[in-house]
């Protein structure tokens, strides 16, 4: 055997829970008394259409999704939504209003500037994205097709304290890295959507939530692959989906459920990046990069002032067990992400590491 697992602070892909993984391995190679691994099954099969079925009604009823709404389990990351998106919705009026309050939300309006007219509706760019715009910010105009924006800001380490109010404008929203972290009124969403690599499973599957009145809108020369309407009427099956992703969120999401359902999650999530946001706010080595009110309760970013001392925590932390702790380079300093599958115990003992590396240098 290697080493004995590591506490992983990386912002995605991150830790998947533990008893997750060992249930996956116990069945790798034999699922169910089926005699073979899920990677090794067709998507047509009664055995994996089972195994679908049940993912997308665990999925259903912990996140509260309403009978208006699809659950598709696509490919191409995040990142291919910040195409589809527009490709689908901007067709209806041929407007569309971004909040950008970070890399990801900033990538996703650049890329739907290509699709049609563009209005940013609010920016924090101005102070480095360490704060979330309020309501009376937003300038949404009526008739963008929809308003777009990210609830979580992996990189800065901000999260929306709100639910944007739009005045009937269809409501998409990038929940990449909170999403199963606290509850979420889906009926408020035209589109909600999550990578699965932070919270849900590997990397290679993207969960999409939509309302299903909002896809149609998309042009004649939509490729079938990229077309919500396509994917809808195949339940995700109009080719091979990624089957064994698929099957990871289902094994997490029973986890969740034992952790007491989406409404645990938040308590945990609260109680994990509690303790660090107490610990950074007194102490007198390290200063937090976000504003008070909207700190992410998922990735929780700080630094010394210094950048020498930056590099030498993040080294000293990565030797003592701690890994992937150095911050994205546009914040600079640390960056701590605590997603779903972090212990308690992580956090405590990274407080704990922190407390030591004050102490030694002061
Ligand atoms: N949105 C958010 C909020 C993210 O954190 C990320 C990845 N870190 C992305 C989008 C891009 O995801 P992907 O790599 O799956 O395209």
């Amino acid at each position: 055997m290697g080493k004995e697992r590591i506490y992983n602070f990386s912002a995605g892909p991150s830790m998947l829970p533990l008893e997750v993984l060992e249930q996956a391995a116990g069945e790798l190679t034999n699922y169910g008394g089926s005699g073979m691994s899920v990677m090794e099954m067709s998507h047509r099969s009664k055995v994996f259409q089972q195994i679908f079925d049940e993912v997308q009604a665990d999925f259903r009823r912990l996140m509260g999704v309403p009978d208006s709404h699809k659950i598709l389990f696509l490919q191409g990351g995040a990142s291919l939504q910040f195409a589809m998106i527009p490709m689908n919705l901007i067709g209806k009026t041929g407007k569309a209003d971004y909040a950008v309050t970070g890399n990801f939300s900033n990538l996703a309006m650049k890329e739907a500037k290509k699709f049609g007219d563009i209005h940013t509706a609010a920016s924090s760019e101005d102070r480095n994205h360490t704060y979330i715009p309020r309501q009376e910010a937003l300038s949404i105009r009526e008739d963008a097709a929809y308003f777009y924006y990210c609830d979580n800001n992996t990189i800065f380490g901000t999260e929306w304290d709100y639910v944007p109010e739009t005045g009937g404008v269809p409501l998409v929203c990038d929940m990449s890295s909170n999403i199963l972290s606290k509850p979420v009124d889906v009926s408020k969403y035209g589109i909600l959507y999550a990578g699965a690599q932070k919270n849900m499973a590997p990397a290679g599957l993207t969960v999409v939530v939509i309302d299903e009145k909002l896809a149609g809108n998309e042009p004649e020369s939509t490729p079938t692959m990229l077309n919500y309407r396509t994917m809808i009427e195949k339940d995700s099956m109009y080719n091979t989906p990624p089957c064994y992703n698929i099957y990871m969120l289902g094994l997490v999401l029973k986890w969740v459920e034992r952790q007491g359902g989406i409404a645990g999650m938040q308590a945990i999530s609260l109680e994990k990046s509690g303790l660090l946001y107490d610990y950074l706010a007194e102490s007198d080595r390290f200063a937090l990069c976000a504003e008070q009110a909207v700190r992410s309760r998922m990735n929780v970013t700080f630094k010394t002032g210094d950048a020498d001392m930056d590099a030498r925590f993040a080294k000293e932390a990565e030797a003592a067990g701690f890994t992937n702790l150095k911050g994205h380079r546009s914040v600079g300093g640390m960056r701590a992400s605590i997603y779903n599958a972090m212990p308690m115990e992580g956090v405590k003992a990274l407080v704990a590491f922190m407390k030591k590396f004050e102490t030694e240098n002061r």
